[in-house]
């Protein structure tokens, strides 16, 4: 069925832009590509985006929480995850069972997984080293004996190691070359003592596409999959397309006089006789409550009016006045000849991409394009 007869808004995620998005990546990088798909695949919708990325070439799936590591064995997705986060203890089980490699970077968690592969099964971890971003990991110092308590126990298995770039989105930094030197460091010392497990990583979607020296045995990519900028100063080389489009239609078109104030605290009065569309989506959306918005009707830029509400926004057509009831509306993405991105609408809510598109409420359906 068309959405539009279905819906009031919902956000079309074309797959085949993720799957050539990642196939970009692998040779781009010539190694193995993780497909970060964390926060319901970066709100593109978890399950679906992983299959694309596996069809594209990724060879791990990347997530935050044993939640969305059980969704995706649930789906039937039966290649190697990571879980790139913390685990609580008491889940490690249900990571080993589901067969989900897991984060760890103190003594007490891989005495935890050990006590759990006694019991069922080998448990199989990756080394967090925090070389600089100080977040999640263990001091670099402490890698050869963390690798050596892993490596003592028969029921775990040693199977990576990895630490995060904090500003790999500004190649012009030195950080990031300086935490990849702190990186290379300990691979050398666990070589050294013949530790090094089979897979070291480090690169994000920005290292991935500006530090081919960084991208060791696999880089983990997210941003880029979904075909969005990194950051300004990191975009992607135009061969990668954005996936999602977020539409909805106008619900109702109103002429109103002059004078007449439009939406909660009447923050817009109209100048003269007006044309204004109610739109169905608001703040319950993920569509943020910012003035000033802009959305694409009929291809044309028209400016939203009055405040976003939780369910409705409103918007002035004067300037699309062939926009008549049902009219598609959209508020991410192309439309005819233009298009708001979504590092558009970020900067308009001071913030970035990333959490535009994870923000995109879960009542608003995806659907596979
Ligand atoms: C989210 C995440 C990534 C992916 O980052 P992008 O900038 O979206 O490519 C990679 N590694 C870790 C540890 C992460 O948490």
């Amino acid at each position: 069925m068309n959405p539009q007869h279905a819906y009031s808004s919902w956000a079309e995620v074309d797959l085949s832009a993720i799957e050539a998005n990642v196939g970009l990546l692998v040779k781009h990088t010539g190694v193995r590509v993780m497909a970060v798909v964390k926060a319901d695949g970066y709100g593109h919708g978890a399950v679906p985006v992983a299959k694309a990325a596996i069809r594209g070439g990724a060879a791990w799936c990347g997530v935050a929480r044993v939640e969305e590591a059980l969704e995706l064995r649930q789906a039937r997705i039966e290649g190697p995850i990571l879980l790139l986060g913390w685990v609580p203890p008491s889940r490690i089980r249900a990571m080993a069972e589901a067969q989900v490699s897991i984060a760890v970077w103190d003594p007490d968690q891989i005495q935890a997984a050990a006590a759990t592969g006694q019991a069922g099964g080998p448990v199989r971890l990756h080394l967090k080293i925090d070389t600089g971003m100080s977040r999640l990991g263990a001091p670099p110092e402490q890698a050869l004996e963390l690798a050596r308590l892993i490596s003592a126990r028969p029921e775990i298995v040693f199977e990576g190691v990895f630490t995060h770039f904090a500003r790999a989105d500004e190649p012009s930094q030195p950080t990031t070359v300086a935490q990849a030197k702190a990186f290379n460091a300990v691979l050398e010392t666990l070589r050294a003592a013949g530790l090094r497990p089979e897979l070291a990583h480090a690169a994000n979607s920005a290292a991935a596409l500006t530090r081919p020296e960084a991208a060791f045995d696999m880089v983990r990519t997210g941003i880029a999959i979904y075909g969005l900028h990194p950051s300004n100063a990191c975009p992607l080389p135009s061969s990668f397309r954005s996936a999602l489009t977020w539409k909805t239609q106008l619900a109702q078109v109103k002429t109103l006089p002059a004078g007449r104030g439009v939406s909660y605290g009447h923050a817009y009065v109209t100048r003269e006789v007006e044309r204004i569309g109610t739109v169905p989506v608001g703040y319950a959306d993920g569509f943020r409550r910012v003035e000033g918005g802009i959305v694409l009707v009929k291809g044309r830029r028209t400016p939203i009016v009055g405040r976003v509400c939780m369910d409705q926004i409103l918007v002035q057509l004067d300037g699309v006045p062939d926009a008549v009831e049902g009219s598609e509306v959209v508020l991410l993405g192309q439309q005819g000849g233009d298009k708001i991105s979504a590092e558009e609408i970020a900067q308009r809510w001071a913030t970035i991409n990333y959490e535009v598109v994870c923000g995109i409420g879960r009542r608003v359906p995806r659907i596979n394009v």
